[in-house]
């Protein structure tokens, strides 16, 4: 019964409903699988008012609705638990022309990140975030998790770029929050709200976001370091010396050896340390100067800058395939993303190497470091349930030390199932308490993305 209505609403070519099509679509990027049934239905709206019309059944009839766009999360985010709907927006996918006078864009939820960045490009235009999943991630999944990337250091996340969204609410309502205008405090700020909400308040069905001009000069360098404490220092006296590189991403030497076995580029594999260094804009001479200084001052032993942009995009496909890379060399890998405050970036990093020792795990740390934010990439088998028990204690401990160093368990994938249940100490009980309401407030059924983040 439930299949026939939603069928009627969005049409039979936009429904699937057989066992083995929707159960591609209760997994993402994670290891979590759905427990108890499979989806009844993975549904792919055509319009607004076709979501809008989804919702408000599912709302009557207690459905639940997992929203969906690349299923690349990393936090299991949109993995199904209830026999639910999955509402795919992949077919929600224009991109308006860029408006080059007030450098805006509109796109709907199911565009693909680097389709918007193109199309901005060759507007003379250009939007920064910039996750390394960006040729298959939507722009409605990077909302829900205010995606950042390689770039944030200097142009922040998806956060700082979605001026006003169109979303639909669980019963089915279409609310239009904020608008195309730089300055706009007109009451609350609902666009921020569904930021990073992870499908649990309502489904974005369009955005209107903000471009700033396109970057023409653009440095990259390789700094090589014998060990990884030299490399995390520097980026301490780089950012003490007030430059502000686009780029400050560190890789250890497990991540380089791995990224160079799966995709040659012609890494320093037998350095212990690497950072991948990108400056843009006016003075970029003096810029790279200033920083190679405060490298040297770290110890860098090597310094490597690409001379052509082939080698610029040899190098950055590298850095893009680490996640790739470390899944060729184990069963799983579990990506974490920590962040602590930018001056405690050494400490984390030894932290975390003595946590690894201390459980017996092998890791490949990625950094985006310069904002303090570490992927550490756990690379185990989660049949073997000795070293799984092992990784969740090391994971406990990780995040007990973020915490304690004024840090937070999620800088750009989300909380998700996998870290819901350290919410309630992070935010502390009145934060999380109004948190709870508000999720009561635009979901009184619970039926938007049950089970995920509360
Ligand atoms: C190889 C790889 C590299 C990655 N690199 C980065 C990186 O550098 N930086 C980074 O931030 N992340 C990164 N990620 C994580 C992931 O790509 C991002 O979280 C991305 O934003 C998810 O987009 P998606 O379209 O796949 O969303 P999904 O995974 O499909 O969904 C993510 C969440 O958003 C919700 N959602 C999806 N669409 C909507 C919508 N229209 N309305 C409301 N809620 C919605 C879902 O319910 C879910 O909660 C990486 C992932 C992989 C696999």
């Amino acid at each position: 019964m439930i299949i026939d209505e939603i069928k009627k609403i969005v049409g039979a070519n936009n429904i699937l409903t057989e066992i083995e099509e929707v159960t591609v679509y209760s997994k993402d990027a994670t290891h979590f699988i759905g427990t108890t049934k499979t989806p009844i239905a993975a549904v792919f709206p055509t319009t607004i008012e076709q979501v809008s019309k989804v919702l408000k059944f599912c709302n009557e009839t207690k459905t639940p609705v997992i929203t969906r766009g690349a299923g690349t999360n990393m936090c299991a985010s949109c993995v199904d638990l209830d026999g639910s709907i999955i509402l795919n927006l992949a077919k929600m996918n224009t991109i308006d022309k860029p408006d080059t006078k007030n450098f805006t864009i509109k796109a709907q939820a199911g565009a693909i990140i680097s389709d918007i960045q193109n199309i901005a490009e060759q507007n003379g235009l250009f939007y920064p975030p910039d996750p390394s999943s960006c040729k298959v991630a939507t722009l409605g999944g990077t909302i829900a998790t205010s995606a950042g990337g390689s770039h944030t250091l200097k142009y922040g996340t998806t956060k700082d770029y979605v001026l006003g969204l169109t979303v639909v609410l669980a019963d089915g309502t279409i609310l239009k929050t904020g608008s195309n205008l730089i300055k706009d405090v007109s009451g609350y700020d609902l666009t921020r709200l569904f930021i990073g909400s992870e499908g649990t308040l309502g489904v974005v069905c369009e955005a209107i976001l903000k471009l700033i001009p396109k970057v023409e000069n653009k440095k990259l360098s390789l700094v090589y370091f014998n060990s990884v404490n030299e490399a995390a220092i520097a980026v301490n006296e780089i950012l003490k010396a007030y430059i502000t590189p686009s780029v400050i991403d560190f890789m250890d030497k497990n991540t380089l050896s791995t990224i160079e076995n799966f995709c040659p580029t012609g890494l320093l594999t037998d350095k212990e340390a690497c950072l991948l260094i990108e400056v843009d804009g006016f003075d970029v001479d003096y810029q790279q100067k200033v920083v190679e200084e405060a490298c040297k001052k770290a110890g860098a032993s090597d310094i490597i800058s690409a001379k052509t942009k082939e080698v610029e995009d040899k190098i950055w496909l590298a850095r893009r395939s680490a996640f790739g890379a470390c899944t060729k060399i184990a069963p799983d890998v579990m990506s974490e993303d920590i962040v602590v405050p930018k001056g405690k970036f050494p400490l984390i990093i030894e932290k975390i190497q003595e946590i690894a020792k201390k459980y017996n795990l092998k890791t490949a740390l990625l950094a985006h470091a310069g904002d303090g934010n570490i992927h550490p990439h756990f690379i185990i088998d989660i049949e073997n349930k000795d070293e799984t028990e092992r990784f969740l204690k090391a994971k406990d401990e990780m995040f007990k030390q973020a915490v304690e160093m004024g840090g937070t368990l999620s800088g750009e994938h989300g909380i998700g199932l996998e870290k819901k249940k350290y919410l309630p100490k992070l935010l502390g009980k009145e934060n999380y308490e109004i948190q709870k309401k508000l999720k009561q407030f635009f979901d009184k059924n619970g039926i938007m993305n049950p089970w995920k983040v509360f």
